[in-house]
């Protein structure tokens, strides 16, 4: 990201509208209208990413790219590789009716408590859309106790976790207490080929698991992680996650799908059965990470053609939209990232 956020700052050719939407766009391939809202930036250019309003700010409130694992300021710096590298102001948390603390303590005139939106149009020949996907939602999975225990984290909330940059520097520790955990369920399809929920498959969760099993596991020689799932569904170059997973004693990988997820003394504990011995397991674990699915994230919908589950029909694109990446079907990095290079080499060949 950081050498892609780099080649975008230094290109003449590309702007990026950040705190923006696409309110309409209008006209036909060729010369489209895209209105765009702005804002409002509370934070302007002048901001050094310097930190002394955050200082100052008496509200905390939850972070949200940590998923309400850690507590931040009301004006603060997203996360450490923000584009651009600016802070940014909560409107929903901040009380500016009363404070202008952050104001006070800004040396370089950065802060406009009284900003608001701003709308502009821009004039392009073809639009790509490309709007990617959002986490599905936890409190819908009626059986697995989501809300009950801090210590039922979902699949994207376990990466933080295990980030080196996120709440705990990369140690893999039970919210509820900050103690380390020892044992971890990952319960795969939490969601996903179920058709109560998204009845597809979300093509990254059992990689994506498993890569998060390994990191834990090489945490620790005492570490012990169990793996339930229907089918493991790994693909391509990830194969070898899964030979690394089945040469690896600390992980064991159950078939068998999670009927429920309860709490006994306070203690997350996981019901299913192993199809292939036939034995019912009831265990406790110090985590429980649910593989939650790959939900469509449309904000905008510009006369779209969607498929029952919310994925845009490509088929159906009038000329000069394109489309792709995870708002299409759900795909891994490597894939969007080859399917977008070729839709802009397409898009760059039909404009020149
Ligand atoms: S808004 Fe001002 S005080 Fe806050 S980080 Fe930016 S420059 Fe520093
Ligand atoms: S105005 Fe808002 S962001 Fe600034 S210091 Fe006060 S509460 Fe914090």
């Amino acid at each position: 990201m950081e050498i892609n956020f780099r080649r975008i700052r230094d290109h003449s050719l590309i702007e990026v509208f950040t705190s923006s939407t696409v309110e309409e766009i209008t006209g036909m391939a060729g010369d489209f209208r895209v209105r765009i809202k702005t804002g409002p930036e509370y934070v302007t250019r002048n901001c050094t990413a310097c930190g002394e309003c955050a200082a100052v700010c008496p509200v905390e409130t939850n972070d949200p790219f940590n998923y309400g694992m850690t507590i931040r300021k009301a004006i603060a710096l997203p996360h450490e590789l923000a584009y651009p590298a600016r802070f940014h102001l909560d409107d929903a948390a901040c009380k500016m009716d009363s404070c202008k603390k952050c104001v006070d303590a800004c040396l370089y005139d950065a802060i406009q408590l009284d900003a608001s939106p701003k709308t502009r149009e821009i004039k392009v020949k073809s639009v790509i859309l490309s709007t990617g996907w959002k986490s599905y939602e936890p409190e819908n999975l009626e059986d697995y106790s989501w809300g009950k225990s801090r210590d039922i984290l979902t699949n994207v909330m376990m990466e933080r976790l295990g980030a080196p940059n996120g709440p705990t520097g990369g140690k893999i520790l039970k919210p509820s207490d900050q103690r380390p955990a020892q044992k971890i369920a990952f319960v795969q399809c939490a969601g996903s080929r179920d058709e109560n929920h998204l009845p597809y498959c979300s093509a990254v969760c059992c990689s994506a698991s498993l890569k998060q099993a390994l990191y834990f596991t090489r945490q620790d020689k005492e570490h012990m992680a169990d793996i339930y799932y229907i089918d493991l569904r790994i693909s391509g170059r990830n194969e070898d996650f899964l030979r690394k997973v089945e040469e690896n004693d600390q992980i064991r990988l159950v078939k068998g799908k999670v009927s429920a997820v309860g709490l006994e003394e306070g203690k997350p504990v996981v019901e299913a059965e192993d199809i292939l011995s036939g034995r019912k397991i009831h265990a406790a674990y110090d985590l429980v990470i649910l593989a939650t699915g790959m939900v469509p994230e449309i904000p905008v919908s510009p006369g779209l053609d969607l498929d029952p589950d919310g994925f845009i029909i490509k088929e159906s694109l009038e000329h000069g939209f394109s489309a792709g990446g995870c708002c299409c079907e759900p795909k891994d990095v490597a894939a969007t990232v080859r399917e977008s290079t070729g839709m802009v080499l397409n898009v760059l060949q039909e404009n020149t």
